[in-house]
């Protein structure tokens, strides 16, 4: 039974810490540099050092590394070694496109996209050609959905062969530059997913949110959808089923999680409160 169990966990442990080992070294040796580079603002790296880090990493084999040649993914354990590695830097998962929102994106359309939608809208993403955005939470001013989806307002209408949607989101991620969306609305059947390329005249920007992050491209927009047409092949596997979907990429290991879970917790710092 021992022997078993050892013959289970040690591939897996073996293969993602060679991963995690040559993520670190990169990231030591070519990421951590730029992060003093004049092209990081508040709101995040600009593309030209988004596509120069991408570069490096693609050169040192280590772009997308959570997604084999096979289009396999490596295991939650691996997964988790190789994206603490790159957390090493603020700018680590970006260079590695191991960053959310694209991570997650990207394993969902993996997960759920039809093969035509993965050519066309997962392929640029696995290389490293485009950024992604997911559209789901909405502003609280006006009743929007955050923690709770289910009241989400954005609707998606359907006319003949196209979907119509109308709605405005918030805090969406790298929607600033990005060539593909994946946007959640509320058809007739539910909450349901649409991929849309990006920019789009009916997609408009209205503004960039002050956080403390500035590690993230396109840095966290609030975006008006206006009568957006989507062709009824862009919906997102079944009309309806946006939430399971929304299961499957949130469920997903990123590298903020990764950083909270995969150290030993340490003991709690003394504050007033605990001091005795
Ligand atoms: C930096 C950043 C990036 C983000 N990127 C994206 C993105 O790319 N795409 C996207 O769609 N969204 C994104 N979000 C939004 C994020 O998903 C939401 O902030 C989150 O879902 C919480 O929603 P909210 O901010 O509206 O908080 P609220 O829903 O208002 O919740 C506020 C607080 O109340 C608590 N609460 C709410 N409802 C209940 C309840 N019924 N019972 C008990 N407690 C409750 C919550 O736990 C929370 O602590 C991002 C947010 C941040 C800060």
């Amino acid at each position: 039974m021992t022997d078993q169990k050892q013959a289970f966990h040690a591939p897996d442990f073996g293969r993602g810490k060679a991963i995690a080992g040559r993520i670190e070294a990169f990231v030591r040796n070519q990421v951590i540099p730029f992060e003093r580079d004049p092209r990081l603002g508040a709101h995040g790296p600009s593309e030209e050092l988004v596509q120069q880090l991408r570069d490096l990493a693609r050169q040192a084999g280590l772009l997308t590394p959570q997604i084999l040649p096979d289009g396999s993914h490596l295991s939650h354990r691996e997964t988790a070694w190789a994206f603490r590695a790159a957390g090493l830097s603020p700018l680590g998962p970006v260079a590695l496109n191991v960053a959310a929102p694209d991570e997650g994106n990207m394993y969902l359309l993996g997960r759920i996209a039809t093969p035509q939608q993965q050519a066309r809208f997962l392929r640029p993403l696995i290389e490293g050609r485009a950024r992604s955005a997911f559209f789901m939470t909405e502003p609280a001013v006006d009743n929007g959905a955050g923690s709770d989806p289910s009241m989400m307002q954005t609707t998606a209408r359907r006319e003949a062969d196209e979907w119509v949607i109308d709605g405005k989101k918030a805090f969406i991620t790298g929607a600033d530059g990005a060539g593909v969306g994946i946007v959640m609305a509320r058809s007739e059947h539910g909450a349901t997913m649409f991929l849309i390329e990006l920019p789009d005249p009916a997609v408009q920007i209205e503004r960039i949110i002050d956080t403390l992050d500035s590690s993230m491209p396109g840095g966290h927009a609030v975006v008006s959808i206006n009568s957006l047409r989507v062709p009824a092949t862009q919906t997102l596997g079944d009309s309806g089923e946006g939430f399971k979907y929304a299961q499957i990429r949130l469920a997903r290991l990123d590298s903020r999680t990764v950083c909270a879970g995969l150290e030993p917790v340490p003991a709690p710092m003394k504050s007033p409160h605990n001091m005795r």
